[in-house]
């Protein structure tokens, strides 16, 4: 059994002790948290019928979600680069 923690998505890897992989997975929480904050506003916004302002943050979140998008692809390049997982694997 491999400690996981209900990881989904097997390509990401996160190691301990790599200050890139620090860097890159701290930009990641904070553009997931700034997506989530940004649904949060848009929930608001279609309560109060807000059409113009669902509009705007909807393409506010389209640009999140595309960061975040790059960013997965940056951890997954830099795990594959620099940890190989037949490295990463504790024996
Ligand atoms: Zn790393």
């Amino acid at each position: 059994m491999l400690p996981t923690g209900g990881m989904t998505g097997k390509s990401l890897v996160k190691v301990d002790g790599c200050a890139v992989c620090d860097d890159l997975w701290e930009e990641y929480a904070r553009v997931t948290k700034e997506c989530l904050k940004i649904l949060g506003n848009q929930e608001i916004a279609a309560l109060q019928h807000d059409h113009p302002g669902f509009e705007k943050l909807d393409a506010q979140y389209q640009d999140c979600d595309r960061r975040r998008d790059a960013l997965r692809l940056a951890i997954t390049a830099h795990s594959q680069e620099a940890h190989p997982p037949h490295l990463t694997q504790k024996p």
